[in-house]
């Protein structure tokens, strides 16, 4: 850690021959903290000054921190200055600052030839145009293109009142602090109305669905079957029987592995998942592999953590009898390409089941668009209750299912000799539905109605963006992200050196929740070179503060953990 300026003046005011002071201006340079490579570049390099000079700017909580190097240590001395002077100001503040003051009051004026003077001068204008053009270091910066800090858009404008309907927001933990619940991505918060909702089924007319005719069962079986009719909405699926109400995301892929698996497939067929897939979506084809002999191909992802779409074609054969694919990445936040995959796919006759479980959380899907033949999602990671989660299916593909679990509900008639099975979609929902849980979707759907798909996802880029050129500016702290505009809300990053538990325990004191671990992607995880990571996931009701708290959260936990 570089001194203070105060202190630098402090030891100055004692030194009492030039050469001492050279002697000093050295150690300060030396005290520098190592310049990352990266960043010894055109666009960071002092003109004008006889050495190499490099200033890299660092924005946090509306203050810009220098990062600085030189290959002349005396020069790396003045750099060391002029970070410890300029550092933690704001860009008014930089601008205001009686630099050349500062020189005379540690005796260096004098110090200054012409000639270092001007590379002096020089380092002075670079910090100024910094300030003006308040930059922050960022990978599209890196990549030449200045991205900017985002212009907030509607729903940052309205994000007090959003807070406001999900009261666990306002909960003071433990530590004293209010939670800032950033592990929407394993689930997400309720707003009122979703609590409300399954409290209101329950103190006035709560009964079983689909059985008696007395009015309760009555009352509590049309909600059930509006929340299947605001659903096939939402995804504008074609017809309500479309829409098969499961337990979670998870067991709408074993019912499609288990059924249409073990109906359409012999062995040697071909099933192609993606490097990106959560278990969820390798788990039940790899235990179909086992009992049946279908072959698992992966199409791998690509350097900027999107799936190589060349590979994808070339893999695909007439063999390839399905494609199952996540719709974003649970742990790179990439959004999937869902209708360019589902052509080529069927362009050779494949199936296609797209795990929707992080699309549907930013908004309204069009699965008739998409033309994906199944699409899986859960209910708690959108704002609706845990227990509940969604299979949309094409009418030919469900018709040609078997029932995969009896009971009932999903039947039409019983003998002492066999059954018949129901018509779509009481054939997939065998035994008691969770009802609460199914009532819970349609106040949380028309909740995110409110904002629209565009400006939901609008608000995670604006946040992500924040994140990841907040967490890219930390020394080795690597982040698992490509393009911002192709992205969810989802940061997953690695610090070089330091457990991720550790960094959570640091967080998690401060009342940040994020998450540590493989987040159930064992072989992505395994395909990054790690063994876990850190993620962090944002929501329609985070704020750009929370985030700035997220960063210099990290920011400290490591200072603290790499001390
Ligand atoms: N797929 C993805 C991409 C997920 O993120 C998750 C949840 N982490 C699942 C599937 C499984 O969802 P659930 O546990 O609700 O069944």
């Amino acid at each position: 850690m570089i001194d203070t300026i105060e202190d630098i003046q402090l030891e100055f005011e004692d030194l009492e021959t030039a050469e001492e002071r050279v002697q000093t201006l050295i150690e300060l340079g030396q005290s520098l903290p190592p310049f990352p490579e990266e960043y010894c570049t055109e666009k960071y390099r002092v003109v004008g000054c006889q050495s190499m000079v490099w200033f890299v700017p660092q924005w946090s909580d509306e203050r810009l921190f220098f990062q600085a190097s030189s290959d002349a240590p005396m020069v790396r001395g003045l750099a060391a200055v002029l970070v410890s002077a300029y550092s933690g100001k704001t860009p008014q503040e930089i601008l205001a600052y009686p630099i050349e003051g500062l020189f005379e009051k540690l005796h260096l004026k004098s110090f200054l030839s012409p000639l270092r003077s001007n590379g002096f001068n020089s380092m002075v204008a670079k910090i100024r145009e910094h300030a003006r053009s308040n930059s922050v270091v960022s990978v599209s910066e890196q990549r030449g293109n200045v991205i900017q800090t985002p212009d907030f858009g509607p729903i940052h404008a309205k994000i007090d009142a959003i807070r406001s309907d999900f009261p666990a927001l306002s909960t003071i933990l433990e530590s004293g602090h209010k939670i800032v619940y950033l592990d929407n991505a394993a689930s997400s918060q309720r707003p009122t109305t979703v609590i409300q909702s399954m409290s209101n089924l329950y103190s006035e007319h709560y009964a079983n669905v689909h059985r008696s005719g007395h009015e309760f069962a009555a009352r509590t079986t049309i909600k059930v079957e509006d929340s299947r009719s605001s659903i096939a909405g939402f995804i504008n699926a074609p017809s309500p029987d479309q829409v098969i109400f499961t337990s979670g995301a998870t067991s709408a892929i074993n019912l499609v592995a288990q059924s249409w698996g073990k109906s359409q497939l012999k062995p040697g067929d071909e099933i192609l998942l993606t490097e990106m897939e959560h278990h969820s979506n390798i788990v039940p084809w790899q235990q179909l592999a086992r009992d049946l002999g279908v072959i698992i191909k992966w199409v791998p992802i690509r350097e900027d953590f999107e799936l190589d779409l060349i590979a994808y074609e070339k893999l695909l054969t007439p063999r390839t009898k399905l494609v199952a694919v996540t719709a974003v990445s649970n742990v790179l936040g990439t959004i999937n390409p869902i209708s360019q995959i589902v052509t080529l796919a069927h362009s050779t006759g494949a199936r296609v089941l797209v795990d929707a479980a992080q699309a549907v959380p930013h908004g309204e899907l069009d699965v008739q668009q998409w033309d994906a033949d199944f699409v899986v999602f859960s209910g708690h990671k959108m704002l609706a209750s845990t227990g509940v989660g969604v299979l949309y299916g094409k009418r030919d593909c469900l018709e040609s299912m078997p029932a995969w679990q009896g009971g009932g509900n999903m039947i039409q008639s019983v003998t002492f000799d066999g059954f018949t099975e129901a018509g779509l979609p009481h054939k997939f929902e065998a035994g008691t539905p969770p009802i609460a849980e199914i009532v819970s979707l349609t106040p949380a759907i028309e909740y995110l109605r409110q904002f629209g798909a565009e400006r939901l996802l609008e608000h995670e880029r604006d946040l992500s963006q924040l994140a990841i050129d907040g967490l890219r500016a930390i020394s080795r702290v690597r982040v698992y992200a490509g393009d911002v505009k192709n992205r969810a809300g989802i940061v997953t990053f690695t610090c070089e050196g330091v457990h991720g538990e550790e960094i959570a325990k640091l967080l998690d004191a401060r009342g940040i929740a994020i998450r540590v671990g493989h987040h159930c992607a064992m072989p992505l995880h395994a395909k990054l070179g790690i063994n876990s990571s850190c993620r962090a996931s944002f929501y329609l009701y985070n704020t750009l503060d929370e985030v700035k708290q997220f960063v210099e959260g990290v920011d400290h936990a490591l200072r603290v953990l790499r001390r």
